[in-house]
């Protein structure tokens, strides 16, 4: 083990050189390598976390660099992958460990194949549809799920671990819709610092097996308005269909069903799991930041990054553009969230 490079946290005595060992032998996969995936990845590597695995779908643009933090000028010319110009940058910083990045979007189908053998995983990613699929991963194969959110100037953080906290869904219903993006509301860079360095400490004790160190709360603050709010864990919730029931419903997938081609229309469909009202109004409001919007009784139109959604009461969104299911999704989890 190389001594010097990690010296100020060995010194540290609840780590020290078995902790440090630990973290060596240990493996993570970070989800989404956008705001809170690079400030968690510089820290797992900086770290000498074993394995870092991470996951991203993306390209960089010049509009992450404002938060990105392992990104450049360079990057955005290049026009990289995420996950690959994080790999590069990463490898700089250390060279002792094993770094993969992987070009991809996480589903219900795949996560398998990037979280067995993972020993957490941490969570990079901006939309709920990818946390209900992490966290009904976690409880099912038994490893921690290390959540963090941030958008505008308020952020949150909490570490769900299986048979000892409850977990997301706990926690949050999955309402199939209607949350706030960083895409729609802005996010200001100090604040996604703050959650995945919170993320990225309780990684480290859980690694090093200082469970009893875990903060066992949810927090909740907004580095703008100035205010702090945590929720103590109390009681799992009865008859939560992922901890309790385990039947793990964002595995499940009948999720990907929700997205249909209209043959020959050049539109993908995307209906909601579940009964759905939808108030217009408010999706204008949202999505007139971000593109141009028209609202009739019935349903609302917006024209973003050349193509065309279409949003109804009952939760329905047409995507007019596009006959690729994938791009479909990509918008729809970027401007509608869940
Ligand atoms: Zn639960």
């Amino acid at each position: 083990m190389n001594q010097s490079r990690y010296s100020r946290q060995i010194l540290f005595s609840d780590i020290a050189e078995q902790g440090q060992r630990q973290l060596q032998e240990s493996r993570v996969l970070i989800v989404g390598m956008g705001a809170l995936g690079t400030v968690l990845a510089n820290h797992m590597v900086r770290a000498g976390v074993g394995l870092v695995r991470f996951v991203d779908r993306d390209f960089v643009e010049e509009s992450n660099l404002q938060r990105q933090m392992l990104f450049d000028e360079q990057d955005v010319c290049e026009k990289l992958p995420k996950a690959i110009a994080a790999e590069r940058k990463l490898r700089r910083i250390n060279s002792e460990i094993k770094i993969e990045g992987i070009v991809g979007d996480v589903t219900p189908m795949n996560i398998d194949s990037f979280g067995q053998d993972m020993h957490l995983i941490l969570d990079g990613t901006d939309n709920f549809r990818t946390r209900f699929i992490m966290n009904d991963y976690c409880f099912g194969q038994g490893i921690p799920y290390i959540y963090g959110g941030a958008v505008g100037s308020r952020g949150m953080q909490a570490s769900f671990i299986p048979e000892d906290t409850p977990c997301l869904r706990c926690l949050i219903e999955d309402q199939g819709g209607a949350a706030e993006t960083c895409d729609t509301s802005g996010v200001l860079a100090p604040i996604i610092d703050m959650v995945a360095s919170l993320q990225a400490i309780e990684a480290i004790k859980i690694l090093i097996g200082k469970k009893e160190k875990v903060r066992r709360s949810l927090i909740t603050f907004d580095i703008w308005q100035h205010y702090q709010h945590e929720i103590k864990w109390k009681q799992n919730k009865e008859q939560c269909l992922t901890c309790q029931m385990k039947e793990y419903p964002a595995l499940q997938p009948m999720k990907e069903d929700q997205f249909t081609a209209l043959c020959g229309r050049d539109t993908i469909q995307i209906s909601p799991t579940q009964d759905t009202k939808w108030d217009l109004t408010k999706w204008k409001q949202r999505l007139e930041k971000v593109g141009m919007v028209e609202q009739t009784p019935f349903l609302l139109r917006c024209t973003i990054e050349n193509m065309t959604m279409v949003l109804f009461t009952d939760g329905r969104v047409l995507i007019q553009g596009t006959e690729d299911i994938s791009v479909a999704r990509s918008l729809y989890t970027k401007y509608i969230g869940m």
